[in-house]
C-alpha cells in the first residue's frame, strides 16, 4: 500500500517526481505533502462521493480541518476502507454536523478552568499546558476541535512565557503536562527552550508530553529529537494508540527510540464505537502496547464534544471490556478506564463490581472467573489518623517531610481530624428551610 500511495503521491505531486523514495520517512514531507482535500482522498483511495456528500463534508472539514499524512493513509485498506479502523479516525463523517443536546463545545471546562491562557488547572498538582494547536493528523474523535487545527491562533512565545510564569508562580504545581494539539510538532528547538525553562522552576518535579506522533508521524521521532529529550529527564510521554492495526514496523521503532531513552512511555486510547469498541481489540492492543513497552495508562469513555456523538459507546461498552482485560490478562496491560467529568470535574475511575459484601472484620468479593471469596479483616487494627502535624508519627515519612496539604471532597470526610461530616451540593432545598425556619 505505500508504494502505490507514494506512486500516486508523485503523480499528484509533480514536484516530486525527481526524487527518490527515501524522502518517505522524512518527517517534514510526510507533513508537507499531507491530504487535506476531499478530492485527493476520492484520488488515492479511488473513493467517489456525490457532489452533495462531498459538499457537506468540505463544509464539515471548513470547521475542523481535514489532514492526514501520507503514512497514516497508507495504512487504510482501500478494500474496505469503511469499515477501516484507520480511515473512521482520520476521514471525516456526515455525522459530524449533528450537534445533540447534550454536546459541548468544550466539555470539560477546559477554558474555564484556564487561569492565563495556554493552561489549563484542573488538579491540585499539575498542569495541562497547551503549548501547540497542530497534529500531525486530526482525529475526527478529537475532544478539543474546538481550538486544534486553528493555525490562526497558535501560541506564540509571549503566550508560552505567560502559561511559564503562572507555572512558576504557582508553588504547587509539581507535575505539567505539555500538549496541544500535539506537543511534539514543535520544532526541537522550541522544545527544548520550553523544556529547559520548566526544568529551572524549583517545584516542577516532573514534565510530560502528550502526542500521537508514535501513531501518526511516528517519522517525528528522530535521533535528534530523542538527544534533545534524553536532556530533560524525568520526561513521560504519553501516546494515543487507538487500534493494534497502528503498531507497525515503524511505529514501534519509534517506541524503541524513545523507551531506550528512558522515557516512561504510556498510552490512552479512547472507547470509539465502530473503532475499537470490542474486548478482543482492546486486549490485542493492550498486549501489543505492554510487548513494546508502553503502559496502557487510560481508555477513556469519548467525551460529550460536539459532533462526536457517532463515536459513543454505552458506558456498559467499556465495563464490558473492562471485565474481560481484569484477570483475563496482566495487571499492567490493563488501563484505566476513566470518564472525563462533563463540566470539568476530572477524571473518574469505572470499572465492574468486584465487592460483595461486607460485614465487620469481612469482606466478600467475587474474582474475574466468578469464584466468590472472602478476606478476613484484622480484628485488632489501629488506625493512624494522619492530621500532618503529628509529633510523634510512627511512619517512615516525618511530618517534616511531609507536603502541607489542606484536604478537599470525600477526603474530608474519611478524616477524623476533620469536622465536616457530609457534602451538600448548592440550593439544597431542605437545609435552605431549616435555615429559613432558624430565621424565624
Ligand atoms: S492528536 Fe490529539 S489533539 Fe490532535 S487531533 Fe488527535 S486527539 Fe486531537
Amino acid at each position: 500500500m505505500q508504494l502505490v500511495i507514494e506512486e500516486k503521491l508523485k503523480e499528484l505531486e509533480k514536484n516530486y517526481k525527481n526524487k527518490n523514495l527515501s524522502y518517505w520517512k522524512d518527517w517534514k514531507w510526510q507533513l508537507k505533502n499531507s491530504i487535506k482535500t476531499i478530492s485527493a482522498f476520492e484520488r488515492l483511495l479511488n473513493i467517489k462521493f456525490t457532489h452533495e456528500e462531498r459538499e457537506e463534508l468540505e463544509k464539515i472539514t471548513s470547521t475542523f480541518p481535514l489532514s492526514i499524512t501520507p503514512y497514516y493513509l497508507s495504512l487504510i485498506d482501500p478494500d474496505d476502507y469503511k469499515h477501516d479502523p484507520i480511515f473512521l479516525q482520520a476521514f471525516p463523517s456526515i455525522n459530524e454536523s449533528m450537534v445533540g443536546n447534550h454536546d459541548m463545545e468544550d466539555p470539560l471546562y477546559e477554558d474555564k478552568d484556564s487561569p492565563v491562557p495556554g493552561i489549563t488547572h484542573r488538579y491540585p498538582d499539575r498542569v495541562l499546558f497547551h503549548i501547540s494547536n497542530v497534529c500531525a493528523m486530526y482525529c475526527r474523535h478529537c475532544t478539543r476541535k474546538r481550538k486544534v487545527g486553528d493555525v490562526s491562533s497558535i501560541p506564540n512565545k509571549e503566550e508560552l512565557k505567560k502559561g511559564i510564569d503562572y507555572i512558576r508562580n504557582t508553588p504547587q504545581i509539581r507535575d505539567v503536562l505539555l500538549s496541544g494539539g500535539d506537543a511534539l510538532l514543535l520544532s526541537d528547538e522550541n522544545l527544548d527552550w520550553i523544556l529547559t525553562e520548566i526544568q529551572k522552576i524549583s517545584h516542577v518535579e516532573v514534565i510530560r508530553i502528550g502526542s500521537r506522533v508514535p501513531v501518526v508521524l511516528p517519522y517525528r521521532i528522530t535521533g535528534d529529537l530523542v538527544n534533545m529529550l534524553k536532556k530533560h529527564h524525568p520526561i513521560w510521554i504519553n501516546t494515543h494508540f487507538n487500534h493494534p492495526r497502528e503498531l507497525t514496523e515503524d511505529s514501534k521503532e519509534a517506541l524503541r527510540k524513545l523507551a531506550d531513552a528512558g522515557i516512561p512511555l504510556g498510552n490512552q486510547s479512547v472507547l470509539l464505537a465502530g473503532i475499537n469498541d470490542c474486548p478482543e481489540i482492546i486486549k490485542k492492543l493492550c498486549q501489543q502496547l505492554v510487548k513494546n513497552r508502553v503502559r496502557p495508562y487510560y481508555l477513556y469513555q469519548c467525551d460529550l464534544s460536539e459532533g462526536l456523538a457517532h463515536f459513543r459507546t454505552p458506558v456498559s461498552k467499556g465495563i464490558e471490556i473492562m471485565e474481560r482485560l481484569i484477570g483475563h490478562t496482566s495487571g499492567f496491560a490493563v488501563p484505566r478506564y476513566v470518564i472525563d467529568a462533563p463540566g470539568g470535574g476530572g477524571k473518574i475511575p469505572v470499572m465492574p463490581n468486584y465487592f460483595i459484601s461486607f460485614a465487620p472484620n469481612k469482606v466478600i468479593l467475587r474474582n474475574y472467573e466468578g469464584i466468590i471469596t472472602s478476606y478476613k479483616e484484622p480484628d485488632s487494627y489501629k488506625n493512624h489518623d494522619c492530621i500532618k502535624g503529628c509529633e510523634d508519627c510512627k511512619l517512615m515519612m516525618k511530618t517534616y517531610e511531609a507536603d502541607k496539604y489542606k484536604a478537599i471532597g470525600i477526603e474530608k470526610l474519611l478524616l477524623d481530624s476533620v469536622d465536616t461530616i457530609s457534602l451538600i451540593p448548592q440550593n439544597n432545598n431542605r437545609l435552605q428551610r431549616r435555615e429559613d425556619n432558624d430565621e424565624d
